[in-house]
């Protein structure tokens, strides 16, 4: 098991993670599954690196709650097969990622061919105020391309994964809990049972 999928299991036997310092903090209701306890031990040092903020201010389990906010509102809201909604949230996490890290270009530089800005071929702002990349109109598709896939790459280091969109039968749909139970869990902190600090290293 890796340490996104140890993640991902203890998060579907209902068990808070948070981090104090290098060690993992778990909270659960009830005590999680041996093989959950076991996979996390391996992997500590990793899942709490997921677990920590990236250079963006959002960890995984941040990028995790966005996801499925938007794939709840999707699948609930706009009645779409679960599949769909998770491509569509996948998406909306790739377009997040790309705004919380924005690659800034030298003034009267392209960001990609590194030319500069020509009354026949001028350079554009590309990206969210005030942070633009300056970049040829016929640069920006292939450099938007590997930016996107940078975006897709990190995301799915961080457990976040975009679903190949087909019909699902019932067993196959992965039962991950609703964002209110996230938000549920996080007020209801106090309360778990199940309290466990694992020491870094
Ligand atoms: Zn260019």
């Amino acid at each position: 098991m890796s340490a996104v999928a140890a993640l991902k299991a203890a998060r579907a036997a209902g068990v808070h993670l948070g981090i104090d310092g290098d060690d993992l903090v778990l909270e659960a209701a009830s005590a999680p599954p041996a093989a959950v306890l076991d996979a996390l031990s391996r992997h500590k040092a990793e899942v709490a690196a997921l677990l920590r903020p990236g250079q963006d201010g959002w960890a995984a389990e941040d990028w995790q709650v966005f996801f499925e906010e938007r794939a709840g509102i999707v699948e609930f809201d706009g009645k779409r097969p679960r599949g769909e909604a998770e491509a569509q949230a996948f998406a909306c996490c790739v377009v997040e990622w790309l705004n919380r890290n924005p690659e800034l270009s030298p003034s009267g530089q392209c960001l990609s061919c590194g030319g500069g800005d020509h009354a026949h071929d001028p350079l554009l702002p590309y990206g969210v105020e005030p942070t633009h990349a300056w970049l040829h109109s016929r640069c920006w598709p292939a450099w938007y391309e590997v930016r996107k896939a940078k975006a897709a790459s990190t995301l799915t280091a961080m457990g976040i994964v975009a679903p190949v969109v087909r019909p699902m039968t019932r067993e196959e749909q992965p039962s991950y809990p609703s964002s209110d139970a996230t938000r549920e869990s996080r007020s209801a902190k106090n309360q778990f049972a199940f309290q466990r600090q694992m020491n870094g290293g």
